[in-house]
């Protein structure tokens, strides 16, 4: 029986990390959950499940989900301090973090400083600080899984091939809703429009970076150090049916692929699963219908952040922090329709080349950049 909390359970990922612990209750034991603001489902979620620990981020709405479950033994804490303290409680064995953005980064580490097995799902972590992260997971042996389709792909390619020298992978992405737009037309763009990705059913703020293809900056800068690799074995390769997931390229040309419907249980679950893969009634691919499957060049004229993403990478140090901070505050905007489409872009550019580059930043380091870059951002528009 692994004993599982998940940080950010009202979240798509989070949501349907319970529905694959639901399947199989003879292996898992939800034991703590955690929300931000959605009250109603993190409360109906814990009436359902019976955790020991509820965590609300949130910290004025904690009496309305203490009064909510007081009929129940559960413990309900509130604050950031108190997801990062309570991802150390003993009985937890593996930590799911799906919560959005750079609020993964604190709990992450001290899920990783007590041992426990991180499936990631908070690709800002690995952006933000993966040199640290991956410092850390060594230092305590605490085992970084993959939810991202993508990096699970590359991790299922990669059962049993731990000898083999990898020539670079192949990362593929639909290439969001704005795929066949010209960039005149990218000028006029709605945050409704973004809204609507093509294959996955997936939250506002990863939905914009998909639309943006920050999304796959993002999932760049998680597979150098998931996988330790190095810029020039990374390929991105734009394939709008995600009925491919990623393929790894091994030194003798051979390539392998995981592919399968576009649905992010079946990720879930084989990080929960690991290194076992179980059964699971999830959609199957039928090729007779799968007309075709097609690859095309990502346009980076066009999506520029994918491009800075590649620099950031390239750069090092708290770049692709910078990137993140100012990702997350232009997407913010976007979404208030204060800003355009385009305009995130021209932002995010200028905030990297104005803060200050730190070569070797600690977590201190972060945390300042974390905050200069927002300020610097928010008072640009
Ligand atoms: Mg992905």
């Amino acid at each position: 029986m692994k004993r599982i909390a998940i940080l950010g359970s009202t979240g798509s990922i989070g949501t349907q990390t319970l529905e694959v612990i639901k399947q199989n209750p003879e292996r898992f034991e939800l034991y703590a959950i955690t929300g931000n603001n959605n009250v109603d489902l993190l409360v109906k979620q814990a009436r359902e499940f019976l955790p020991e620990v509820v965590c609300v981020a949130n910290e004025s709405l904690y009496q309305q989900v203490k009064d909510a479950l007081n009929d129940l033994p559960i413990k309900v804490f509130s604050g950031k301090e108190s997801i990062a303290e309570m991802v150390q409680m003993q009985p937890i064995d593996i930590v799911v973090t799906a919560m959005v953005g750079y609020a993964g980064l604190l709990p992450t580490i001290r899920a990783i400083e007590a041992g426990k097995t991180i499936a990631l799902a908070n690709k800002e972590t690995l952006v933000v600080a993966g040199e640290l992260i991956c410092d850390l997971a060594q230092k305590y042996n605490a085992p970084i899984l993959p939810v991202d389709s993508e990096h699970s792909a590359i991790f299922q390619c990669l059962a049993g091939e731990c000898n083999s020298k990898i020539e670079k992978i192949l990362l593929t992405a639909s290439g969001g809703p704005f795929r066949t737009f010209s960039f005149d037309a990218l000028k006029s763009v709605t945050a409704k429009q973004a809204l609507k990705h093509p294959n996955w059913e997936m939250g506002a703020k990863i939905t914009i970076d998909s639309a943006s293809m920050m999304n796959k900056g993002f999932e760049v800068i998680e597979a150098k150090w998931l996988f330790g690799l190095n810029a020039e074995q990374i390929e991105v390769l734009v394939h709008p049916q995600s009925i491919v997931h990623s393929m790894v390229q091994f030194a003798d040309g051979a390539i392998k692929a995981q592919l399968g419907a576009p649905d992010m249980k079946l990720p879930i679950q084989y990080a929960l699963t690991y290194p076992e893969r179980i059964e699971a009634d999830f959609p199957r691919v039928d090729f007779t219908k799968t007309t075709q499957l097609t690859f095309e060049k990502p346009d980076l004229q066009k999506f520029r952040n994918l491009q800075f993403a590649f620099d950031a990478m390239k750069k090092g140090g708290n770049l692709p922090c910078i990137l993140n901070a100012a990702n997350e505050v232009v997407v913010k905007a976007f979404l208030e329709e204060r800003i355009s489409f385009l305009q995130m872009s021209e932002l995010i550019e200028f905030a990297m080349r104005k803060v200050e580059f730190i070569a070797q930043p600690t977590y201190e380091d972060y945390v300042e950049t974390d905050k200069k870059t927002r300020i610097f951002v928010s008072e640009l528009f």
